[in-house]
């Protein structure tokens, strides 16, 4: 790995981040922001349009974080900012219903054939929370299945890493989770039917779901190896539990039916996120009818939220969405984005690396052996990708500042960007 020689002025940021220090724990209010695991200071910004992000300091970078895989339309798309602005001049938030909740409703509805209702919360968190709920009150059982590596928010049921392989004691990968609260948790390595053959045989008509991230976006990229998912629907079905996709990167993200569209495997209950909130804080879950109307008012299971459906996150998740459900939006930017994948691919080999991409999201591991699960992630060299994450920072270009992180591609990232990009992943990785 080189040494670069191109460090860009950062004062203001750093600045920025001793000053944020003092009020908010760590600087930052969501932890991956920190830059802990690249070291350095994080960059505070100041602004983003289309492909690119601007710092505080006056640096342009291309983004190919993009909020986390918000923004498929790019930053600062303008049909969003004008739907916002428009429907702003009314107000923010009511607490009573509006029609933009049903019209962002019937676009999910009419894009996820597995939705048939929807309920719309604040953040990914909650969906994967109260999708959960619904499943155990649905299935009268308590027992979740997750799999090692795949993230579903911060609830304390979720956080649960699995160690190596079926835990009957599960640990909570969090200070602050009793033991009790994890225990109806279990989680296995994904990718590997063995595995949950033997959750389901210890555990038979107890478990109430498997949670999944159909394409693993928080290990890195990481895809399901043929029939894998299909196995997880077969088991699930089998034993009376329901099945969740997790779709909140790879909803709208993948294709308009997210990852079940893209491998034609039908879950029980979704969850969304991100892309449907076009850069406003949302969340979603929904499914068939008659699990959705299990939830309060219609049923006992409660849920609810002061801001949930809220009309400017509606209106710029309506905005997005009629974008990217027209002509051949996933067909372009999908194709783009496997050539840009091929070639970095081929650079990842040159350099005794391994890579993984879905669509229009990638991941390059330090590590030469293939990634399929949370196992394979550990074997990275994080040291090496530290020092190319920063080299990066030096080429412009502002990549997920964590190896276990995914990268995005959006609309706007234009053949000429993506193969600047490229040049700077070559220049970047070179000694
Ligand atoms: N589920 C998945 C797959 C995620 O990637 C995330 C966040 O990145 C969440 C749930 C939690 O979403 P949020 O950060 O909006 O709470």
């Amino acid at each position: 790995m080189r040494n670069s020689t191109a460090r860009r002025i950062v004062a203001k940021s750093k600045s920025a981040f001793r000053d944020a220090l003092k009020y908010i724990p760590g600087g930052v209010n969501s932890p991956v922001r920190a830059f802990t695991s690249v070291g350095g200071n994080p960059l505070f910004v100041k602004k983003a349009r289309g492909a690119e992000l601007t710092d505080v300091d006056g640096n342009a970078y291309t983004d190919y974080c993009m909020s986390w895989g918000v923004h498929i339309l790019g930053h600062n798309a303008a049909n969003v900012n004008r739907a916002v602005r428009r429907d702003l001049e009314n107000g923010s938030s009511y607490g009573a219903p509006t029609t933009l909740e049903t019209e962002l409703a019937k676009l999910i509805t009419g894009a996820v054939p597995s939705i048939e209702k929807i309920r719309f919360v604040n953040s990914g968190t909650e969906a994967a929370m109260s999708a959960i709920r619904l499943a155990r009150a649905f299935t009268k059982r308590n027992i979740i299945l997750k799999f090692d590596g795949c993230y579903h928010g911060h609830a304390d049921h979720l956080l649960v890493s699995g160690g190596s392989g079926l835990s009957d004691l599960p640990r909570s990968s969090s200070a602050g989770v009793p033991r009790d609260f994890v225990g109806l948790t279990l989680s296995v390595p994904f990718n590997s039917c063995r595995a949950v053959r033997d959750a389901f045989a210890r555990n038979k008509g107890k478990i109430a779901a498997v949670i999944v991230e159909p394409v693993p976006a928080n290990m890195g990229v990481v895809t399901p190896r043929d029939g894998f998912l299909e196995f997880l629907r077969r088991m699930t079905r089998s034993d009376g539990t329901l099945l969740i996709f997790d779709e909140v990167i790879t909803g709208f993200r993948l294709g308009p039916a997210g990852a079940q569209g893209y491998y034609g495997i039908t879950p029980d209950i979704t969850c969304l996120g991100k892309i449907i909130g076009g850069g406003l804080p949302v969340g979603a879950f929904g499914a068939a009818g008659d699990i959705m109307e299990m939830l309060a008012p219609s049923g006992p299971v409660y849920q609810a939220g002061t801001l949930s459906g809220n009309p400017l996150a509606m209106s710029a998740g309506i905005a997005v969405l009629r974008s990217i459900l027209k002509n051949d939006f996933y067909k372009t930017l999908n194709t783009s984005a496997g050539d840009f994948a091929r070639e970095l691919k081929a650079i990842a080999r040159k350099n005794y690396l391994s890579f993984n991409s879905a669509g229009s999201m990638f991941s390059l591991f330090f590590s030469r052996d293939e990634v399929y699960d949370y196992a394979g992630l550990k074997k990275c060299d994080l040291k090496l990708f530290a020092a190319f994450h920063k080299n990066m920072l030096d080429e412009g270009i502002y990549l997920s500042p964590a190896q276990g992180e995914a990268n995005f591609i959006s609309a706007v990232h234009a053949p000429a960007i993506l193969e600047r990009t490229l040049r700077a992943f070559s220049r970047a990785l070179s000694c």
